[in-house]
C-alpha cells in the first residue's frame, strides 16, 4: 500500500541520515585526533612577479598526513567547517605560518609574505582578529608579511561585519586578498567599500585563457580601477601566462611555475638561496 511504501521510504531516509551523521561524527573525531597528534602539515606554493619571474610571496595550503597518505583539504575542510573544528584548525594554520616567518627571518634574515586561507566560519568567529594580532605579536611578525585570503562568498555573508573586520586587519597592516574572485556573487557596489589589498582571479577563468578571456579581462580592469594588486591562480601553461603578461596581470601562481611544496623543499629552493628566487622557465 501507499502508506507502507511511505513508511518504508521514511525508514530508508532515517537510515541514510543516521549513516551521514555517523560519518560526520567519525570524521570530526578523527580531525580532533589529527590536531592533537600533529597530523596536519602546510605546503607552500610560490607567487611570482609575472614580468621578472621573481618569487614575491607564497600561499600556505593545509594537508592531512594520515597513515602515510596525504589527504587533500577539499576532502576535510568542508567537514571541518560543518562541525566547527575549522576554528582550532584555522588557528593552527595561522600559528604555524607565524612560526615559519619567524624561522626564516632568524635563519636567513630573509622572508617573503605568506598568505593563509581563512574559512567562512572562521572569519565570522569573534576571536579571529584578536587571535591574528596576538600571534603576530608573540612571534614578532611584521603584519605586512601575513596575508589573509577570504573567498568572495564569505565576505558577502554579512557585509557589514566583513567590512568592520577587514578594517581592523587592514589598519593593523595585514594583507587581505579576495580568493576565487569571480565565482561568488559579490555586489560590485560593495566591492569598493571593502578594505582589501588583493584580488585573486579564480583558476576557472585562467583555464579559459587565451581563447575565452572576457572574464579575466573584466576582473583585471576592475582590480586596476580599485587600485588592487591582482593574482592569477592556476596558471598551467605558457599560453595562459603569455596572455596574462600581455594584459598586464602583475602576479601569477600555478603548476606551470610550481606545485605546492613541503616546507623544507620550498625553503631550500626559494628562501635559503636567495639567488634561486628567480624561477627559470
Ligand atoms: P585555494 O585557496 O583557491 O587554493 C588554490 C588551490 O588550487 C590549491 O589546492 C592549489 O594546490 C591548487 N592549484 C594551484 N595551482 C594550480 C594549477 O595550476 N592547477 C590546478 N589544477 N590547481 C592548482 P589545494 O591545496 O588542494 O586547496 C584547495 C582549497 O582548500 C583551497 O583553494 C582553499 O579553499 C582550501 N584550503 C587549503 N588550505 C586551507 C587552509 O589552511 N584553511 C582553509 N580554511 N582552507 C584551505
Ligand atoms: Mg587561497
Ligand atoms: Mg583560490
Ligand atoms: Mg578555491
Amino acid at each position: 500500500s501507499a502508506k507502507a511504501a511511505g513508511s518504508n521510504q521514511w525508514a530508508f531516509f532515517k537510515e541514510q541520515m543516521t549513516e551521514r551523521a555517523a560519518v560526520r561524527l567519525r570524521t570530526e573525531a578523527s580531525l580532533h585526533d589529527a590536531l592533537k597528534n600533529n597530523e596536519f602539515v602546510l605546503f607552500f606554493q610560490p607567487k611570482l612577479d609575472i614580468n621578472t619571474n621573481k618569487v614575491i610571496g607564497c600561499e600556505a595550503l593545509i594537508r592531512w598526513q594520515k597513515d602515510g597518505r596525504i589527504i587533500s583539504p577539499m576532502s576535510f575542510i568542508p567537514v571541518a567547517e560543518e562541525t566547527g573544528i575549522i576554528i582550532p584548525i584555522g588557528r593552527w594554520v595561522i600559528e604555524q605560518t607565524c612560526k615559519t616567518l619567524r624561522d626564516w627571518q632568524k635563519k636567513y634574515n630573509y622572508v617573503i609574505p605568506i598568505a593563509v586561507n581563512v574559512a567562512s566560519q572562521q572569519f565570522a568567529d569573534a576571536s579571529l582578529v584578536p587571535d591574528i594580532k596576538q600571534l603576530a605579536l608573540r612571534y614578532q611578525i611584521r603584519p605586512e608579511l601575513l596575508e589573509i585570503e577570504i573567498t568572495e562568498t564569505s565576505l558577502m555573508n554579512d557585509i557589514e561585519q566583513a567590512i568592520a573586520k577587514l578594517e581592523q586587519l587592514k589598519s593593523a597592516g595585514f594583507g587581505i586578498a579576495v580568493d576565487d574572485f569571480g565565482t561568488g556573487y559579490s555586489s560590485l557596489s560593495y566591492l569598493r567599500h571593502l578594505p582589501i589589498t588583493t584580488m585573486k582571479i579564480d583558476r576557472a577563468f585562467v583555464s579559459d585563457l587565451p581563447h575565452d578571456s572576457a572574464i579575466a579581462s573584466t576582473i583585471l580592469m576592475l582590480g586596476r580601477q580599485l587600485n588592487l594588486s591582482i593574482v592569477a591562480e592556476g596558471i598551467e601553461n605558457e599560453e595562459q601566462l603569455n596572455w596574462l603578461r600581455e594584459n598586464d596581470c602583475p602576479i601569477g601562481q600555478g603548476f606551470f611555475y610550481s606545485k605546492p611544496l613541503p616546507l623544507d623543499e620550498f625553503e631550500n629552493k626559494y628562501i635559503a638561496t636567495q639567488s634561486a628566487q628567480i624561477i627559470q622557465l
